[in-house]
């Protein structure tokens, strides 16, 4: 979701009412998660599952 298309987004100032961020990239998606924390990322966005998924793979892994 765009966040222009979102009610949760403040037009007059430019920004998430929530404090969120939405990457439109994947690089960036990943690079937002991996500096600030997935967390941060809208739920709405659309890399957000992706990340979720490729995290978990990774601790599966390092649990190994
Ligand atoms: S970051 Fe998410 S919740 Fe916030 S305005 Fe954008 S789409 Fe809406």
């Amino acid at each position: 979701m765009l966040c222009k298309d979102c009610a949760r987004y403040d037009a007059e100032n430019r920004r998430c009412l929530d404090g969120k961020v939405n990457p439109q990239k994947w690089e960036l998606a990943v690079e937002v998660a991996n500096v600030i924390g997935l967390r941060t990322i809208c739920v709405f966005n659309d890399h957000r599952e992706r990340l979720v998924q490729a995290r978990t793979v990774a601790f599966e892994e390092e649990a190994r």
